[in-house]
């Protein structure tokens, strides 16, 4: 492995972190009520245990994960079940939800559980520990933490890659994680290398977070190789490709995975999640939300329970400003935007950004002019002006041989193009259109 600690083509964003990067992680107080959606996480959604009228203690298994790629969820505060059932989801629909009502005056303690003691433990008894918490990607995809540790027998893997750029402008949760929980950290760190079975982890985190390095360095134990690998600011930097690219010289071939190369990555906080579950014995019930963008009046960098609606997030946060026109949950490169306050922060949920009119930047589209821009601009060299017309013509059967599933819809293309196309959200449409079309594709006659 020979790291290169950067990759090809890609934009330089404004990063706009100043207003949450040197802020402490503080937790937010508990909200009147939590809703749970059944699916935040890849693979098959929850299945609920719980029903209307059930008393629930913070950290009670409230939906069973159905089969292996899926995990549990977690009660994240105390409270009475008050329905299951739709509820607006982070990605715009309507999906089915556990909403608990929240008993104002409990403190919120957690059942008293056993601590599992990870230095005792066989790592198919961690995995299975990971899974029981519900622990998934915080890094935004919320892929299940055990399937990654659990990587086929035909697959060596020779590292751990630790993804701590956090390339989207605004967002701090990570850097944060790592400047505040530097300990935490490595001790995930070590667990995940223990299941792998990996003599090195290496850490790729961009330079502009100089403070979360340093914390992380100051931290490093001395009985595991772990490597901190300062990257060149670029996005998208955090994409799992660039990433194991910078940090080993290895490309992964179109259509294959991090481990067809001998890696695994992981998000720095799903790392952090870990060894959160050995030393408080507690499931993944609260993460780290940045909350920023100038539509919003405190940002902060907060803890918060899985489940928050955005209203009572925001309130804690100071309340919209008088200009605040868009939220945004996830950065502005490729998050979603929100419609509607009652929508909960889901295990996913990076940050949520308030922008105003003048952030928001709706621009006018104008008909493609060939400049090329967006050809120079893909990571993983696609043709995004021939892509986009294709699917603007609803010609989706052509766009498969011109590799859209490589398409990670990171937004660099809309981001440098001079007509304003949004070139990623048709991407995003198409393939959304591809997937259904596949799905209900009548049977083929037996011959
Ligand atoms: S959204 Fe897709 S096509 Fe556009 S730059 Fe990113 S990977 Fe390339
Ligand atoms: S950047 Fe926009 S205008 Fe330029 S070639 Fe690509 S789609 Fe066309």
């Amino acid at each position: 492995m020979r790291a290169l600690l950067r990759f090809r083509h890609g934009v330089h964003p404004p990063e706009r972190k100043e207003r949450t990067a040197a802020l402490e992680t503080r937790r937010m107080p508990y909200p009147p009520e939590v809703v749970l959606p059944l699916r935040q996480h890849a693979g098959k959604p929850a299945i609920p245990l719980v029903k209307a009228g059930d008393r629930v203690e913070r950290g009670d298994k409230i939906a069973a994960a159905d089969g292996y790629v899926s995990v549990p969820i977690h009660a994240s505060a105390t409270g009475t079940v008050a329905a299951v059932g739709l509820w607006p989801h982070p990605d715009g629909s309507y999906d089915q939800a556990i909403r608990i009502a929240v008993e104002p005056w409990s403190a919120q303690a957690a059942r008293p559980r056993l601590v599992p003691e990870w230095r005792g433990l066989s790592p198919r008894e961690i995995v299975a520990a990971v899974q029981e918490a519900g622990v998934v990607g915080l890094g935004g995809a919320a892929f299940p933490t055990h399937v990654k540790l659990s990587p086929p027998k035909d697959k060596r893997i020779e590292a751990l890659v630790v993804n701590g750029c956090e390339c989207e402008p605004y967002l701090t949760t990570d850097h944060r994680t790592m400047a505040d929980f530097p300990d935490r950290v490595l001790l995930g760190v070590r667990l995940m290398m223990k299941c792998l079975g990996v003599p090195k982890a290496l850490f790729g985190i961009e330079r502009n977070k100089p403070d979360a390095i340093e914390a992380i360095r100051r931290a490093l134990p001395g009985d595991i190789d772990v490597e901190v690998l300062p990257l060149t600011v670029k996005y998208p930097q955090g994409a799992e490709k660039m990433l194991i690219q910078a940090l080993t010289g290895r490309e992964v071939p179109s259509g294959k995975l991090p481990l067809d190369v001998g890696v695994v990555v992981q998000n720095v906080a799903s790392v952090a999640t870990i060894a959160e579950v050995f030393e408080t014995g507690l499931p993944l019930v609260e993460r780290i939300v940045t909350v920023s963008g100038n539509g919003v009046r405190k940002p902060a960098n907060l803890i918060v329970p899985v489940g928050t609606k955005l209203r009572d997030l925001l309130d804690a946060c100071g309340g919209l400003s008088d200009d605040a026109s868009e939220i945004v949950s996830g950065g502005p490169m490729m998050g979603v935007s929100q419609r509607d306050l009652e929508t909960p922060v889901s295990k996913g949920t990076t940050g949520i950004l308030v922008l105003t009119e003048a952030e928001a930047q709706r621009n006018r589209t104008y008909p493609c002019i060939r400049c090329g821009h967006c050809l120079d601009a893909c990571p993983v060299f696609l043709n995004p002006q021939l892509l986009g017309s294709l699917a603007l013509k609803a010609r989706y059967g052509e766009m498969e041989p011109l590799h859209l599933r490589d398409c990670m819809l990171c937004g660099c293309c809309s981001y440098v193009c001079p007509s304003h196309i949004p070139l990623s959200q048709i991407f995003a449409a198409a393939k959304t259109a591809i997937r259904k079309a596949k799905t209900t594709e009548p049977a083929k006659a037996p011959a």
